[in-house]
């Protein structure tokens, strides 16, 4: 509290004689300004009191006279733009060393030339003093380039009429005296660059002033305190000298850390302010700490009076956040937490979609992850269901491209209307997704290839406004980083200008609550300093982190720096400044301090070395020399280690999944008898895993109390149903299926692909069509039986139909090139051709049957069962009738191998559909006798053979049987897994890898009798 005590003092003294007179306090950062505004608050009111950073005084003094003269400050990204700008004119120079000009092209280049120029012009040091130097440095053509550097970046500000921060400060001490501010006080600024102190004093002659902080000691950063020593001179000021040596460990590092008289306290053991705590790695370091403060916490510490204090925000900010949340602590982050924005992730995932061709994938990502503004889009009425839709262009086989969506959907809509049913939501969605598809293809389409940066980002904006919700912080930030380099930039490559966004949304950071409001405080070192909590955390004390390695500018060197001005930065300041945190640190505690690091690299598996610091710390609190068996003797593990995820005591734990954890590594019988309880998840695993070993069937295997479900039982039962045969033969393969797909609706996802290559089903599907074509043809034509003289003429039509077939095919992107569908050509029109062949010999071993009817839809073929019917529908390829013989048959064309046995019909109840379709025959051909329904392997891979059923009432017979027992065992609840005819299901990963012992293990059940004589079926 002592600098608190000191600036109050300070700002009473500055209105001795003016109570009103208005007083700005020059702070290092916002967070020490708002810590201070509220600390004071109740002291001195907030009348007339500025808390501001220099900048932003100094633009208050500089502003009227710059804007008189059409100059602004310039923004920080666009004084990167106007350096990567400078760079190629600064590159032409011929002298110019090839490992510079590699060195330029590289990411980090433009924001490390920038920090370089800012030094040299805080510095007060123009290019002219780097070029006189040049000829005395080891590398001139380096110093001759920043110098180039430096003339191109100062052209750029002179023509987007801006001044940089050392220019702003050149004006702001010619503008004072100003009206525009009373008294100033210095609040932590205590090592000024020379520009800046030079501001300082101009301030101090015109304006009364005051400085507030604490005195450097030389032994702890030697180089500050000279500085220090010599603004005080400047200044007239004296800084407050640190506090006396005083008792306790805590007391004892913060008087004594870094000071000359670090070694001389007298020994003694660490007392409860200070400790330290190692923990296995950086997530494990957070979770402890979270487990201190929920501790402290329940000690009657408030959590605004807790600080967790970073020297690498990026390596622990996620970690401590997961484990504030797991823990249920309120935090505020000060540079905020790198949560998923759903805008910006929206946002990102559609730009994604630019230049990727409607990709369904993508397409399907962006509108089931984003928060689309649907009724903006569709309307306020309209039906929406992004996993409908991803469900549906899914099933519709597209795969990307606007025609591929339109058609494909189109072509999916009609086949659905085709079914009729009395209220498809399913429509709706086809026209919803539809109209989604040609806005979002249209959108697009407004991002230029090329252009500006403002022609990017209006349609830019114009998207996320169109298709995201709350987009407003996304567009904020788009707006400040992005919105100066459309004025000042050269124009980026459409590539260039998505990577700047992706990156902007990337870096999106979120605050929550806000400083002191019963949250912890979670922020950077260097933005805490002279604040003060009850206790206090510095994590990641380890080597190479804290001090962290502090590199030489590589484009000015140490040397280089000394010889051209005092007032530049080098390595050794950085080190200094390094000592200077941790003692920040330190001084930030004032009832406990926990020091505390990573063991290991845990992505290594690496031990870390604790960090020097927390070495010298130490010795401090304790009086004595300590080596690493000291350490880690003196340093708390924590509740939690690598490979065990909870405490050893379960009332430590932070969240339920740690007790639970603890209360089973215990041992104690009974304390963990609530995960056992009858319906926790726990419970429920181990019954399925002993049902495994009953030999009778359980409800793990498809045992279903009908009874108390009436709604299941009329899903799955057969009759009452409107059914396909396909649909009831995976009942006979596997009743368990048929329990998954239809009681529990479980669907295997088909995702299409970008296929090189056509599959089977394509195929079989290419052959259908043209063989349905050109027999319709051939019908329409009465050209019907076939005849050999026509083959040569019905041969090139066939090649006419495969080509349009073929070239539909593709254009509705079935395949990526037309031209990879060459041998699917040649295979088509030869087996086609065969396939007329046979037929004209297989038409002369009699019958007189000839193709009447092609792909022949049935509806309602009623099969009564013992209780109910079932309605069967489908399609029949055709249907040749003689006329000599009043008959009719069925054929049915089939692509792929003969897989028959010898006396083979209904496979043990699995094959239905002849035996069905000679049902279906009698319904469309009522005048006619039905003969037999057959499959045609039509195709040399098939060789061209016949499998019938032959229509008698034996087979009727046992087609119904087979319905009657399949239906009775639906009625009884029965739906076991039988494992005979895994190989094709799309549930293996849900019966898992012993299902077929566990099914032979259970065979014996008589509920399954009637099952097992359908296997006997031939
Ligand atoms: S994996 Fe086998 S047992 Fe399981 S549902 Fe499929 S066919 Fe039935």
């Amino acid at each position: 509290m002592t600098s608190l005590r000191a600036l109050e003092r300070a700002i009473r003294e500055l209105r001795a004689g003016d109570p009103l007179r208005p007083v700005a306090v020059i702070v290092p950062n916002r967070v020490v300004g708002e810590w201070l505004k509220q600390s004071l608050f109740a002291e001195t009111g907030h009348m007339g009191l500025d808390f501001l950073l220099l900048h932003e005084l100094a633009w208050r003094v500089a502003a009227p006279g710059l804007l008189r003269e059409g100059r602004g400050l310039v923004p920080e990204n666009v004084g990167l733009a106007l350096l990567l700008g400078a760079i190629p004119g600064a590159l032409a120079h011929p002298d110019t060393p090839a490992y510079l000009r590699d060195a330029a092209a590289t990411a980090g280049f433009g924001p490390a030339a920038l920090s370089t120029l800012g030094d040299l012009a805080a510095a007060e040091l123009g290019p002219e003093a780097l070029e006189a130097h040049a000829p005395k440095a080891a590398d001139p053509e380096r110093l001759r380039l920043v110098a180039r550097l430096w003339r191109g970046f100062e052209a750029g500000l002179e023509g987007a009429r801006l001044v940089d921060r050392a220019a702003l400060y050149r004006a702001a001490a010619q503008a004072v005296p100003s009206p525009l501010i009373g008294a100033v006080v210095l609040h932590g600024v205590a090592d000024p660059a020379p520009v800046e102190a030079a501001f300082f004093e101009a301030l101090r002659q015109h304006h009364p002033l005051a400085v507030v902080g604490e005195a450097t000691v030389a032994s702890t950063a030697a180089r500050h305190a000279a500085r220090q020593q010599a603004l005080a001179q400047r200044l007239g000021a004296s800084w407050a000298a640190a506090g006396a040596p005083a008792e306790g460990s805590l007391a004892r590092m913060q008087a004594r850390l870094f000071g000359e008289t670090q070694a001389k306290a007298a020994p003694r053991d660490l007392d409860a302010s200070v400790q330290v705590l190692a923990a296995a790695g950086e997530s494990l370091e957070a979770v402890e700490i979270a487990r201190q403060i929920q501790q402290a916490a329940a000690e009657g510490v408030r959590y605004h009076e807790i600080a967790v204090l970073l020297r690498s925000p990026a390596a622990y900010t996620v970690a401590l956040a997961s484990a504030f949340d797991r823990a249920g602590i309120d935090a505020f982050f000060v540079e905020g937490v790198p949560r998923v924005d759903p805008a910006a992730r929206g946002l990102s995932l559609m730009l994604d979609l630019v230049g990727a061709d409607l990709d369904r994938g993508r397409v399907m990502e962006f509108l089931t992850t984003a928060r689309v503004r649907w009724p903006d889009l569709l309307g306020p009425e309209a039906d929406v269901s992004p996993s409908r839709f991803d469900r549906l262009s899914a099933r519709a086989g597209i795969v990307s491209g606007l025609a591929s969506w339109r058609t494909r959907l189109a072509k999916a809509r009609e086949d659905r209307e085709a079914r009729e049913y009395e209220d498809d939501r399913d429509l709706r969605l086809y026209d919803g997704l539809l109209r989604l598809i040609d806005r979002l293809a249209s959108d697009l389409a407004t991002i230029p290839e090329s252009g500006s940066w403002a022609a990017f980002l209006d349609p830019t904006l114009a998207l996320l406004d169109g298709w995201i919700e709350r987009p407003t912080l996304v567009r904020q930030r788009l707006e400040t980083v992005l919105r100066p380099l459309a004025r000042y930039a050269p124009p980026p490559s459409r590539d260039e200008f998505l990577a700047r966004v992706r990156e902007v949304l990337k870096t999106q950071r979120y605050q929550e609550g806000a400083l002191g409001e019963g949250r912890v405080f979670v922020g950077p070192l260097a933005g805490a300093r002279g604040l003060r909590f009850r206790r206090v955390f510095v994590p990641g004390l380890v080597e190479r982190a804290f001090p962290a390695l502090v590199r030489p500018d590589p484009l000015l060197l140490d040397d280089e720096r000394h010889a051209l001005s005092p007032g530049l930065r080098t390595t050794r300041d950085g080190q200094e400044a390094e000592r200077l945190l941790f003692l920040d640190a330190v001084r930030a505690a004032e009832e406990r301090l926990v020091l505390s690091y990573p063991r290991f690299d845990t992505t290594s598996g690496r031990e870390r070395v604790p960090s020097s610091f927390l070495l010298q710390a130490l010795e401090v609190a304790l009086g004595r020399r300590l080596d690493a068996f000291d350490l880690a003797h003196l340093a708390v593990p924590g509740a939690t280690a690598l490979g065990r995820p909870h405490p050893d005591e379960p009332a430590l734990a932070l969240d339920g999944v740690e007790r639970d954890l603890a209360l089973v590594s215990s041992g104690r019988a009974g304390v963990a008898r609530h995960l056992a309880l009858p319906e926790s998840f726990l419970a429920r695993s181990l019954a399925q895993e002993l049902s495994g070993w009953d030999p009778t069937l359980t409800s793990w295997d498809g045992i279903v109390n009908m009874a108390a479900s009436p709604e299941t039982l009329l899903t799955l039962r057969l009759a009452g149903q409107r059914s396909s045969a396909s649909a009831v033969q995976g009942f006979a393969e596997c009743p368990y299926r048929h329990f998954l797909q239809r009681g529990l609706g479980l669907r295997a996802w088909e995702e299409p692909e970008r296929t090189y290559q056509i599959e089977g089903k394509d195929f079989g599907t290419l052959y259908h069509e043209v063989a349905h074509r050109l027999l319709a043809e051939l019908a329409d034509q009465e050209r019907l039986p076939l005849r050999v003289a026509e083959l040569d003429a019905l041969f090139d039509r066939i090649a006419v139909l495969v080509d349009e077939e073929l070239t539909r095919f593709a254009a509705e992107g079935g395949i990526m090139n037309v031209e990879l569908l060459g041998p699917v050509r040649v295979r088509l029109r030869s087996d086609l051709e065969d396939m007329l062949r046979d037929e004209i010999a297989f038409a002369d071993s009699g019958g007189g049957f000839v193709p009447q009817a092609f792909e022949q839809e049935f509806a309602d073929v009623e099969i009564p069962l013992a209780f109910g019917a079932i309605a069967f529908r489908g399609k029949i390829d055709r249907l040749d009738v003689s006329a000599e013989s009043g008959q009719v048959r069925v054929i049915d064309y089939k692509t792929g191998k003969y897989f028959w046995d010898k006396g083979a019909q209904f496979k043990g109840g699995r094959e239905l559909q002849l035996a069905l379709y000679n049902r279906a025959a009698r319904t469309l051909f009522p005048d006619h006798q039905v003969a037999e329904a057959a499959y045609y392997y039509s195709t040399a891979a098939g060789g061209y053979k016949r499998k019938a059923c032959a229509a008698t009432p034996e087979m009727d017979e046992t087609l119904t049987g087979v319905l009657s027992a399949l239906d009775g065992l639906a009625v009884a609840g029965v739906f076991p897994p039988v494992a005979d005819s895994c190989t094709f299901c799309d549930f293996k990963t849900v019966c898992g890898p012993f299902r077929e012992a566990r099914a032979a293990r259970k065979a014996g059940d008589p509920r399954l009798a009637s099952f097992r004589r359908l296997r006997d079926i031939p």
